[in-house]
Formats: structure tokens, C-alpha cells, sequence
């Protein structure tokens, strides 16, 4: 589990809010408003992660991989190695999150009820906010459009419907797109012409933006699914070119390598033909200021070889992509040797060119 440095900005702002809200309230004193405010902020830290575990343990019940949750200001993620094998499994894994947070709802309300009977103003108060949160939490999730749950729930149901995952994606982004720009649309109405909604609408149109932004990703990579077909790792890893030494200045790693071979990534080694220890990439070189190239070593830039993803010549490429994107780089291996180096851009670099040849699968989309 991790926490995206938003998250923390999130924790601060939710617990001052709801201290001002409470403090607002006449029944409630200073000191015992912010134990309510610590309190709710500690019980919505934990409803979100309980959704998040849901997605989780659904995940890991129907065999499909999880990576690990990362909570930042919008709520939280939890990412998945690899994709369901069937619309129910997708459907089963996305719906049981917004259920939990609606379940939650339900029984923060119960507890508001039974305390305000008791007589406990202050537990009432905080079960009655937590209640609506989650199911505001529910309802948000559930909105149509990918990357939310709603989205995903669209694309099981598209993808149940008619027998192409990859379709089903794209579908599902465009709901995304079409929800996004609905959402700026509204936001800026509310900015503009409705008086006292101008912090609303400023979110709303924020949120929208975020939500197209994310939408517009999920295409693209619904293409580049696309394009790739069902080719595994082995059509797209780049041949073992001799490893670059590990005591080349970068310089040299540039000229020699990184110009005549028109790749990202290389394998490093001590000395040629010597074991492989390393793995550097453009990117690496790229954070070498120009002026230090002749005193920076390969060494001092390269990714031990250990802390890089090791992944099999026959999985499809299209299950990795997400592992890839950014400046991700893996080894690729078969019968436990090293036999390649994938990266994005080689990969998409593969795809244009094949493009540019016509040699583009029947039914395949641009990819970007
Ligand atoms: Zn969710």
C-alpha cells in the first residue's frame, strides 16, 4: 500500500473541514469538534481503503494478480498485474467496490440513528456524515465513464456484449470523454451564471478535466492494445546487443550505443560478453546534466539488473503495457535467460513503423 504525496494535502484538508464544519455547530465545544473531525477523517481514511480491499480481495479471489493500492486525493486505486479473463470476473472485482461503500453508507447510518436515540449527539453527528460520504463515495464511483468504476462496469457490460475486450475499452473511454467534457460544461454553467456556486463549479469543471484526461489515457492504450494483437513479448524485445560496459563514460554509452543502435534500453555488463548486471536507458542518460557526460560512468546510472521486471517472451504484450508506460523498461527472458530489453517507446516505435510498412493486423486502430 501507498500513499500518493496528495494524499497527505487530502488527510489535512478533510480533517480541517470537517473541524470548521463541527466547530460551526453550536452543541459542539472546541476540543470536542476536533476529536469529531480526527475521528470522521480517521473513519472516511478508513471507508476508502475498505473499498479499495474489496476491489483487492475480489481480485485475488477470481485469480487475477493485484500490485498494491495507492491512495491519493480523489480516493484510491488498486492496481492490477493482470486483466480479468472474463466480463464477470471484471464486473464481479469493480462492482464489489462501490457495494462496500454503499454498505458502509447504510451502516454509518444505522449508527447514527441508534446513537442520536442513545442520546449521543456528537457519534450521531459523525455516523450521519460518514453515512452520506460513502454513498456520495458509491454514486461518484459509479458515474460512467473509465477510469471510475462506473467505466469499468461499462466496459464488462460492452465487453459481455460483444466478445472484444478492446472494444469494450474504447467504448467505455468514450463514456469516459463524453462524462468529462458533460461535467466541465456544467462546471463552468455554475461558475459563470449561477451566483454563490463558484467554488462548485470550479470543482466540477476541474474534476471533469481530470476525468476526459483519463479518459482520453484509456483510449489510447485501448488502441495500442489494439494494434499490438495477441503478439507476445518475444516479436517486440530488442535482440541482445553486446551489453554497453559498466565503465564507459556516458558519452561514449551515447555515441557508441544509443546513436547506432536506435533503441531505449541496453543491457549493462563489466566487461563484454561478460554476465549481465545492468540495465541503462535514454531516460537515465537524459537526467546526466551534458556538462557531466565525460565524468559520469555508465555504473552510476545503470538500474541494477535485479530491481528491473523480469518478464516472459510469451506473455502478450498487451497484458504488460501498463508495467511499460512512462519510462519503464524489462527484461525480457525465456527458458531463464535474458534474450531482450522492452521499453514503451520501442514498443509503440515497433508499432509505427509496422504501420508505415502496412503492416498493420486487419481491424487494428492507430496507435499513439
Ligand atoms: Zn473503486
Amino acid at each position: 500500500m501507498r500513499a500518493h504525496a496528495s494524499w497527505l494535502v487530502a488527510v489535512a484538508l478533510v480533517t480541517w473541514s470537517f473541524w470548521d464544519r463541527f466547530d460551526r455547530d453550536r452543541r459542539f465545544g472546541g476540543t470536542t469538534a476536533f476529536v469529531m473531525a480526527v475521528g470522521a477523517a480517521v473513519l472516511l481514511f478508513g471507508s476508502v481503503l475498505a473499498h479499495e480491499f474489496a476491489h483487492a480481495l475480489e481480485a485475488r479471489f477470481r485469480g487475477v494478480s493485484v500490485g498494491g493500492i495507492t491512495l491519493f486525493v480523489f480516493g484510491g486505486a488498486t492496481e492490477m498485474r493482470d486483466e480479468a479473463r472474463r466480463p464477470i470476473d471484471e464486473f464481479a472485482t469493480v462492482a464489489v467496490g462501490p457495494f462496500t461503500s454503499l454498505t458502509l453508507g447504510c451502516a454509518f447510518g444505522l449508527l447514527a440513528t441508534v446513537a442520536d436515540h442513545a442520546g449521543l449527539t456528537a457519534l450521531a453527528e459523525v455516523g450521519g456524515t460518514l453515512g452520506w460520504l460513502n454513498v456520495g463515495l458509491a454514486a461518484f464511483n459509479l458515474l460512467p465513464g473509465a477510469p471510475l468504476d462506473g467505466g469499468r462496469i461499462v466496459r464488462a457490460m460492452a465487453w459481455k456484449v460483444t466478445g472484444d475486450r478492446d472494444r469494450a475499452a474504447a467504448i467505455a473511454a468514450g463514456a469516459g470523454q463524453v462524462l468529462g467534457a458533460l461535467l466541465v460544461a456544467v462546471g463552468f454553467f455554475e461558475l459563470f451564471f449561477v451566483p454563490g456556486a463558484f467554488t462548485d463549479g470550479l470543482w466540477l469543471a476541474v474534476l471533469g478535466w481530470f476525468l476526459g484526461a483519463a479518459a482520453n489515457a484509456e483510449r489510447a492504450a485501448a488502441r495500442l492494445r489494439r494494434s499490438l494483437g495477441g503478439r507476445p513479448l518475444r516479436h517486440f524485445a530488442s535482440r541482445a546487443i553486446d551489453a554497453v560496459p559498466a565503465d564507459a563514460p556516458v558519452d561514449d554509452a551515447i555515441d557508441r550505443w544509443f546513436h547506432v543502435f536506435d533503441r531505449e534500453a541496453f543491457f549493462v555488463a563489466e566487461e563484454p560478453a561478460g554476465p549481465l548486471i545492468g540495465v541503462v536507458t535514454l531516460d537515465d542518460v537524459r537526467r546526466v546534466p551534458p556538462g557531466n557526460r565525460d565524468r559520469v560512468f555508465v555504473r552510476d546510472i545503470m538500474r541494477p539488473i535485479e530491481s528491473v521486471p523480469w518478464l516472459d517472451a510469451g506473455t502478450p504484450a498487451s497484458a504488460v503495457l501498463d508495467r511499460l508506460e512512462g519510462d519503464g523498461v524489462a527484461v525480457v527472458f525465456e527458458d531463464g535467460e535474458p534474450v531482450g530489453l522492452v521499453t514503451w517507446r520501442d514498443l509503440v516505435g515497433h508499432l509505427r513503423r509496422d504501420e508505415e510498412l502496412g503492416r498493420v493486423p486487419a481491424g487494428a486502430g492507430r496507435a499513439q
